[in-house]
């Protein structure tokens, strides 16, 4: 059997290989390749997977392009195909003056991975803007198309996250013409109480770059995929005891529990820079692990089971992999590799 090398295909750089590896560029291709008895894995911009082995099946990289957009007297609607890049289409809403994707600037990986972890930064979510998704179910090889409510979104959440067979062709999002900033959240706020006017989709697209290339390695130049840990949601009581204990830890409502930052508690651990062989805790954002340069898998693995352990042994809080663990089958677990 060939093996075709993922290393381009995964924003970690791994020295990973796959079985069979189909670039897609129509349905009708995909179609052609289904049914399958092979374990079938689609692929984005592999920004936010963590291959823990060899694949040994098919992989579907999905490179469907095309976008529309239509408007009314309140709304544009974006028809846009999933292997779209999602920070082009942002960046190309923004300069046409299309306002609402701005707060998801720079957010790796392409349009159909979107829905999947339901994207959100400073305080607008995919969710939001989503009218519908459509896929390609793997099994029966039937077109559905979701909409948002059957999407089932919650906080990084979706349907297609926990039913992985399905294969996203593509979403419309809806974007009313009456826009506000959203400009709550800390870098956004500050920014924003020294302008005299209100900022435009742009400027707010330009300053969440400017905040995030700062915080964040280009994995570009470091190896990474982003937050490799979710943002801990957990009872308010706990929250209130841990607040009593650390005064300075940073607390959101997240409707009747609360989100705590797992960058914040990492940090206080000490572990900026902490690394094992070729793995490390990023320097300046300690949610990211990084390459750096020849980290196996079994690095990144240890490494992160290393931060996992820390942060429940000294807080008492259970980090989620945030990140997707892909073994030789497909997906897999933290508590399993
Ligand atoms: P951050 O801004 O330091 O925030 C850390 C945590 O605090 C996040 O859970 C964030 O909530 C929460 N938070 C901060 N200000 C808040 C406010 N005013 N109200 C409610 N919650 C607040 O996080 P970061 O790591 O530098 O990331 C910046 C943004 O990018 C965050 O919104 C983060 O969620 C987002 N992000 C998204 C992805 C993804 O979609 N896969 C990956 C990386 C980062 P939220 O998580 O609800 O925003």
């Amino acid at each position: 059997m060939p093996r075709q090398p993922l290393n381009q295909l995964n924003t970690f750089k791994l020295a990973i290989n796959a079985s069979e590896l189909v670039t897609i560029s129509s349905i009708e291709q995909l179609l052609s390749l289904l049914p399958t008895d092979e374990p079938v894995l689609v692929l984005g911009g592999g920004s936010n997977m963590l291959f823990t082995q060899d694949y040994a099946g098919l992989i579907l990289h999905n490179r469907l392009t095309g976008i529309s957009i239509t408007e009314d007297q309140d709304n544009y609607y974006l028809e846009v195909a999933a292997g779209e890049n999602w920070h082009d289409l942002v960046m190309s809403c923004a300069e046409q003056g299309i306002a609402g994707l701005e707060n998801l600037a720079l957010i790796p990986g392409t349009v159909g991975a979107a829905p999947v972890q339901n994207i959100g930064a400073y305080g607008v979510e995919f969710a939001d803007l989503c009218q519908h998704v459509q896929a390609i179910d793997l099994r029966t090889c039937m077109a559905r198309t979701f909409n948002a409510e059957q999407c089932q979104f919650a906080y990084r959440e979706s349907l297609f996250k926990s039913q992985r067979h399905y294969f996203i062709t593509g979403v419309r999002l809806k974007l009313p013409k009456a826009w506000q900033p959203m400009l709550a959240y800390g870098e956004l706020k500050t920014w924003s109480a020294d302008l005299d006017i209100m900022p435009s989709s742009l400027e707010v697209a330009q300053k969440v770059m400017g905040v995030r290339q700062h915080k964040l390695p280009d994995p570009a130049s470091i190896p990474n995929v982003g937050s490799f840990f979710k943002n801990p949601i957990i009872d308010a009581q706990r929250a209130k005891i841990l607040k009593d204990k650390y005064p300075a830890m940073p607390q959101y409502a997240a409707g009747v529990e609360t989100k705590l930052a797992a960058g914040w508690l990492i940090d206080q651990l000490g572990l900026k820079g902490y690394c094992i062989g070729g793995a490390a805790v990023h320097e300046r954002q300690a949610l990211v692990l990084v390459n750096q340069g020849s980290a196996s898998p079994t690095d990144v693995i240890r490494l992160a089971k290393y931060v996992r352990a820390q942060v429940w042994q000294n807080f008492g809080v259970n980090l989620e992999p945030e990140v997707n663990f892909i073994d030789a089958t497909g997906y897999s677990d933290i508590d399993k590799v």
